[in-house]
């Protein structure tokens, strides 16, 4: 990267009051170590989002914004949207505002933020995506790295290719970014899009840090809901084991008939057949409804996606 290029980190944040002084002392000491060893233009800057906090957060950071306008630009979400759109409206607005690169990292620094010199290193060489890979879960609860495995390998078995341990602490050079604002989806799952957009990308490791203030925003439910997005929203694998589950289901109806008939005209042999044809009923009537089920989470993405409504709402911005 030359020192003429300009870089934006963006920050997606969702009441984060008790760190936000901290992360961007910490993210301005980095830019000024960098535009130092000119490999950053001196117009670089730091992006926060906010997603509609409850707490101290904006006034947080418009305490930041003054205290270093020239570095620090924020946005407003006019509610909590999730941190996949803070993070989109993060790379948007940087686009708007204008950059070279930009990357986005979470507000508690639990990604290793010195790596941003190793990502302005590979875009130099020409990778127009960096993205980070955790070197390990050692920082995970027990849970958080089970749900992790299962989620990554049910994944690849439905076809979406996302590299493991894959994080959103990444970099995304301005070239992408036009055409993330092309795929006007409401629920665009950021990692799939930039893995399959097919620029060139490479991978660097990090080590994950402990959060120090406050506690993680993600729970069972959150994490269920951004794995169930990524699946409907990169893969139709779910619709296509209907068609083969219903197809082999036809397969053993057909032949459980047949059996039937032989063993009631040829071989006069009629079972009692009760607990089979209630265990039978049952279970197709169980597998249907699962299925309906698999169309139903499709169907609702329709329905959403449908309705175009905006990604995310801006209340206020402080340029
Ligand atoms: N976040 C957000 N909106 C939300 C939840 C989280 O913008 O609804 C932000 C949060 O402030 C942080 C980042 O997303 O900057 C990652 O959140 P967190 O550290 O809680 O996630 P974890 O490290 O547990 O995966
Ligand atoms: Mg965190």
């Amino acid at each position: 990267m030359s020192k003429y290029t300009r870089l934006a980190i963006a920050i997606p944040c969702f009441n984060e009051e008790g760190l936000i002084k901290s992360t961007t002392e910490r993210l301005l000491e980095l830019l000024d170590y960098l535009e130092k060893k000119e490999k950053i233009a001196s117009n670089s800057y730091i992006y926060l989002i906010d997603d509609g906090s409850k707490d101290e957060t904006w006034y947080e950071i418009a305490k930041a914004v003054a205290r270093h306008p020239h570095k620090i630009k924020a946005a407003k979400f006019l509610s909590n949207f999730g941190n996949q759109k803070a993070l989109l409206a993060g790379m948007l607005g940087a686009k708007k505002i204008g950059c070279d690169a930009v990357v986005t990292i979470d507000a508690d620094l639990q990604q290793d933020e010195t790596k941003i010199e190793e990502f302005i290193d590979r875009y130099d060489e020409g990778y127009k995506i960096v993205f980070g890979v955790r070197n390990d879960r050692k920082t995970d609860s027990f849970f958080k790295k089970i749900t992790a495995l299962a989620f990554y390998k049910l994944m690849a078995i439905l076809g979406v290719k996302i590299p493991k341990n894959h994080s959103d602490f990444r970099l995304v050079s301005c070239e992408v970014l036009e055409i993330l604002d092309k795929f006007k989806e409401t629920n665009l799952f950021l990692r799939g899009f930039f893995h399959e957009i097919g620029f060139k990308q490479i991978s660097v490791q990090f080590d994950v840090k402990k959060r120090n203030v406050g506690k993680s925003k993600f729970n069972l439910f959150s994490l269920t809901a951004l794995a169930v997005n990524g699946i409907t929203s990169y893969s139709v694998v779910p619709l296509k084991l209907i068609c083969v589950s219903g197809f082999l289901c036809m397969l053993i109806g057909f032949l459980m008939g047949m059996y039937a008939i032989l063993a009631k005209f040829l071989w006069n042999d009629s079972p009692d057949g009760w607990a089979t044809a209630i265990i039978v009923t049952s279970f197709f009537g169980g597998f249907e409804v699962f299925c309906v089920g698999i169309v139903a989470e499709y169907l609702g993405e329709i329905f959403k996606e449908v309705k175009k409504r905006p990604r995310y709402i801006i209340e206020e911005e402080l340029l």
